[in-house]
């Protein structure tokens, strides 16, 4: 007997490449079947989810949750499982002086899985800009952060951005670099600054300083220090970087999305494995809203479905090597499950630079299940709950 049944559903997992009608079963925490056609009476709990897609958990690589320490992090579960996604990664929110709240006052009351990185700036983002000078920068006391705080911490986090990084320069990369390699984890790099304090000089010598397994995060902004020449062509150092198995991720944040910029790059051949929201509370209600609708906005850019749908699971959790626990439904493993559905409708999108662009079609969430537990959604973001702004 399983305890839940998702009937009448699209799976769609792009890591199994798997795209056809298919039950989900699970007992417990776990997915235990999946299969053509299983019948009710085998569950205790059906849920009809005829006409929707079934996807592994959807991860939200870059997002601020530190609920309460700094201004504008969202609650967890908001950003989370009440918007369909199953596992949230908070971007430095918190440095090596406050980091510790997170595993003890965040994590223990989210329904979502949280996962974080921590600020090489002391403090993380309670304040910003958050690097002033080298003063700002301990690697000792992140080191020992890093440690103190496994296995919720998965790495560094680092904004090129304000006068702390316009004098230290790449500098600054080094210093979190040092404490990536002494502790074994990732460094996140944010690029694009809209204060235009930092060179474009420093993207160019941090995509060689980023190495394998490293993200490179808003790969489309379109301010300054992003990864355009003066002429728009993408710095050659960004092809070594991919070559070297840097993960390359387009957050879209408040500020550091245009689609100027994504049109460029993506014309010049290059895509982002992952997309995420960097989402805030002021982020959510305004050009960001949710995942989901970062997703319809990808789609209006051009990607397919499956691609949208691969760059928010198996992608998202290869850069945090959680794919063996992460990012495809499989048996036995924690069923942690996104139901979407596609709606067909005319929607507008912002960027930061005053441009839009329309699309027909938006990604909403209908159901989360994580751990085996279905949970309910919030209204959304938006005055028409999920569905993207109408123009
Ligand atoms: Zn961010």
């Amino acid at each position: 007997m399983y305890d839940l049944l998702l009937k009448g559903g699209a799976l769609l997992d792009p890591a199994s490449g798997v795209n056809q009608q298919l039950d989900v079963a699970i007992a417990g925490s776990r997915i235990q079947a999946i299969a053509a056609d299983i019948a009710p009476s085998e569950a205790a709990r059906v849920i009809s989810v005829k006409g929707c897609y079934v996807t592994p958990g959807l991860i939200d690589l870059h997002t601020h949750v530190y609920d309460g320490i700094t201004q504008n992090g969202v609650d967890p579960d908001i950003a989370g499982v009440y918007a369909g996604v199953c596992t949230v990664v908070d971007a430095g929110s918190g440095g090596s002086h406050t980091i510790g709240g997170m595993a003890r006052y965040v994590i223990p009351k989210a329904k979502t899985r949280v996962l974080a990185l921590v600020h090489i700036a002391r403090t993380g983002l309670a304040f910003t800009p958050e690097l002033f000078s080298r003063q700002d920068i301990d690697v000792p006391a992140t080191i020992a952060a890093i440690q103190a705080n496994k296995p919720h911490v998965l790495g560094v986090k680092i904004r090129l951005v304000g006068p702390g990084v316009r004098d230290m320069g790449a500098e600054a990369v080094r210093l979190a670099k040092q404490a990536t390699r002494e502790t074994g984890t990732r460094l996140m790099v944010h690029i694009g600054d809209p204060d235009s304090f930092v060179s474009p000089d420093t993207t160019r010598q941090m995509l060689k300083l980023v190495e394998r397994g490293d993200i490179v995060t808003h790969f489309f902004t379109g301010n300054t220090a992003n990864i355009l020449d003066a002429n728009g062509r993408v710095y050659p150092e960004v092809r070594e970087a991919l070559e070297a198995g840097v993960t390359l991720d387009a957050a879209q944040g408040r500020f550091n999305f245009s689609f100027d910029a994504a049109r460029r790059i993506i014309d010049q051949g290059y895509r982002p494995h992952c997309i995420s929201t960097d989402l805030t509370i002021p982020g959510r209600h305004t050009l960001v809203g949710s995942l989901t609708e970062v997703m319809s906005r990808f789609l209006a850019l051009g990607f397919t479905l499956e691609e949208v749908v691969r760059m928010t699971t198996v992608n998202s959790a290869r850069a945090i090597d959680m794919e063996s626990t992460l990012g495809t439904l499989a048996l036995g493993r924690e069923a942690d499950i996104s139901v979407l559905k596609l709606v067909d409708g005319d929607f507008l999108y912002h960027d930061n630079k005053g441009a839009t662009l329309r699309g027909n079609r938006g990604v909403v969430p209908l159901l989360t299940v994580r751990a085996g537990a279905p949970m309910p959604l919030d209204y959304g973001p938006r005055a028409g709950g999920w569905l993207p702004e109408a123009p």
